[in-house]
């Protein structure tokens, strides 16, 4: 009997679609581990948690009125820094900060209670107990 359900130019072409798939997996995963997030603190709350993907500008508001502009900036490298650009605070600490990358302290913003960083992904291990 010759069973020819399934020929060797199928099998060559189930491969070669797998082949594919796996390939495209792999690259979703790659952007994915890449991606790094911006995350904006308020009085000890994360109100903003940003895949960084594209440049953009976020307004954070606080209860007393104040406003601190974040905004996500794309560097020559390719990477992302980020910078407060505006804010009603009265001594500008934030936005004299300038542009911070993954690496860098955060931007901080007393008066209003903020904090703006970059981090990786993947959970970092908390640093404990030094
Ligand atoms: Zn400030």
């Amino acid at each position: 009997m010759n069973n020819k359900l399934i020929s060797k130019k199928d099998l060559i072409l189930l491969a070669a679609l797998l082949f594919a798939a796996l390939l495209v997996f792999s690259a979703f995963g790659k952007i994915r581990s890449k991606g790094n997030y911006l995350i904006v603190t308020r009085d000890g709350e994360v109100v903003v948690r940003e895949l960084l993907t594209e440049e953009k500008e976020i307004r954070i508001e606080s209860e007393d009125g104040g406003y601190n502009i974040i905004r996500i900036i794309r560097t020559d490298e390719g990477n992302f820094a980020v910078m407060c650009s505006e804010s009603n605070c009265p001594e500008k600490i934030c936005v004299n900060k300038g542009q911070v990358v993954l690496t860098d302290d955060p931007i901080v913003c007393l008066p209003h209670k903020m904090t703006a960083k970059l981090v990786k992904k993947q959970k970092q291990k908390q640093k404990c107990c030094q």
